[in-house]
């Protein structure tokens, strides 16, 4: 456990998981600065909580003195590390966490940890559900929306903290040892911060790096990048496939979801692949990686059926939002990588209206082309990197400019026939025109709404 009384610690970026960072320190005894490059009116909510503790907020901007009085630098997952206060702070041995790392040195029972490129929230989820439904003690959070600090005081020595953890929260993990480490996949995304696929996926493969060899590890065996990084873990491989049958792990035969503990285990039939209530063959890779992960935690195959029977998928993945005039309509507002979108095309056989763009991180829409030749009627782009697909896609599929989310869902479901759907699954992230992915997910379904001529709705 980490020593924090009377230590000067200092809390880089204000998202929600630094927030509950400082005042957990706080608690804890520490002098607690926070330090952003927003502006004081921008961080307006949160700064007077933060000062009736005794923490002190540096809004604007970083000082480079800020930097050099602490025992421990604390930095928010969207605070790149490369930010040239951190690179000084570090070049001068401060040690330098993020809130993950922070948490976990005090969370009490064992953690689940499930990252990938995509999946991570919809797995996540589910794992944590089935874990419930066995009646195990369980909490979920991390990336989710959870800040893992404010699991902390639920913990028990008995709990299981399901956790959702992104490559950034990876970066800087030091002693963050999970008992079952999930890799859903490793594909393109955050090329823009990462630099490179291979740092990418090298961030990702830090979920296991603290792991000893009595712990597990879950990797896709149809993802090549994900598979290859057993060859640097020494925990226990467990695997699952979507393609074909495994030593020891979850994989689909005959119909069924089927589990084996050991390579000379019996195989166990968990549930027919009928009864999974999620759209898209990526659903069915996340329900095996569940599988696996909880039939590792000691969940009985029959408990881990019920739960996934259960399970609704989570708002803004492949969601299904209306029929207006017999056209489908679907908010993948979530799908912010060209491999997202991908999944999202594979759910739907042919006749799809796609709402594409937003900001573009560094990605390759190129890739989709075999997808959108053979599934997809027109493609309606939007936001900044509307130029960019138009350049990369000219002559592969039909495309109309359409800047805004409103006129891409009126021009698309004008033209779409009855039995067809529109979907959005942008592969771009939404903070050109929107305040987040799930903003964009809920105006797109508030539009959709509209044209159904029902003023309300819910969720909104
Ligand atoms: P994450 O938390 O990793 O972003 P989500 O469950 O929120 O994952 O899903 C993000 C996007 O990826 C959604 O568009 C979803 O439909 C899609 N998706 C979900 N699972 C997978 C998977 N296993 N492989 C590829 N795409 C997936």
């Amino acid at each position: 456990m980490l020593e924090l009384k009377d230590k000067k610690v200092l809390v880089v970026g204000l998202g929600k998981s630094g927030f509950a960072a400082a005042l957990f320190l706080r608690l804890k005894g520490a002098q607690v600065t926070v330090s952003d490059v927003r502006s004081a009116e921008a961080l307006a909510k949160d700064i007077p909580a933060l000062l009736e503790e005794g923490i002190m907020v540096e809004a604007g901007g970083h000082g480079l003195l800020t930097f050099r009085r602490q025992d421990l630098i604390v930095v928010s997952p969207g605070v790149p590390l490369n930010t040239p206060e951190l690179v000084q702070a570090r070049s001068f041995g401060m040690p330098i966490i993020g809130e993950l790392e922070l948490a976990s040195r005090f969370l009490k029972g064992k953690i689940l940890a499930i990252t990938g490129s995509n999946g991570k929230t919809t797995t996540t989820a589910l794992t944590g559900e089935i874990l419930r439904e066995a009646g195990l003690r369980t909490l979920v959070g991390g990336n989710i929306g959870v800040p893992v600090v404010s699991l902390i005081e639920d913990s028990t020595d008995d709990t299981w903290s399901v956790l959702e953890v992104s490559s950034f929260q990876l970066e800087t993990t030091v002693q963050f040892r999970p008992a079952i480490a999930v890799i859903l996949n490793i594909t393109p995304d955050h090329l823009d911060r990462h630099g490179s696929f291979e740092a990418y996926a090298r961030a990702k493969e830090r979920i296991f790096a603290a792991q000893k060899p009595n712990d597990c590890v879950v990797l896709n065996a149809d993802n090549a990048r994900a598979a290859e990084a057993a060859t640097r873990s020494v925990a226990h491989v467990h695997w699952f496939s979507l393609e074909h049958g495994v030593r020891q792990g979850a994989w689909v035969e005959n119909g069924y979801v089927v589990y084996r503990s050991a390579p000379d285990a019996e195989v166990e039939q968990v549930m027919p692949l009928g009864k999974i209530p999620l759209k898209g063959e990526h659903n069915v890779e996340n329900v095996l990686a569940a599988v696996c992960a909880a039939r590792l935690a000691g969940v009985p195959a029959e408990a881990v059926a019920r739960a996934i029977e259960k399970f609704q998928a989570v708002e803004h993945r492949l969601e299904y939002v209306a029929t207006v005039h017999g056209v489908d309509f679907y908010n993948d507002s979530k799908a912010t990588n060209v491999d997202a979108t991908a999944k999202a095309l594979g759910a739907f056989s042919t006749g799809i209206h796609l709402i594409l763009g937003g900001k573009d991180k560094g990605s390759d829409y190129t890739v989709l082309s075999q997808l959108l030749r053979e599934r997809v009627r027109a493609v309606y782009t939007i936001g900044s990197a509307a130029a960019k697909i138009e350049a990369q896609l000219r002559g592969v599929v039909s495309i109309h400019s359409c800047e805004t989310l409103d006129g891409a869902v009126n021009a698309a479901a004008s033209a779409a026939h009855p039995g067809e759907v529109v979907l959005l699954a942008p592969a771009c992230s939404s903070f050109d025109q929107f305040e987040s992915y799930e903003h964009r997910g809920r105006v797109f379904k508030q539009l959709v709404i509209q044209r159904q001529g029902n003023k309300v709705w819910q969720n909104a």
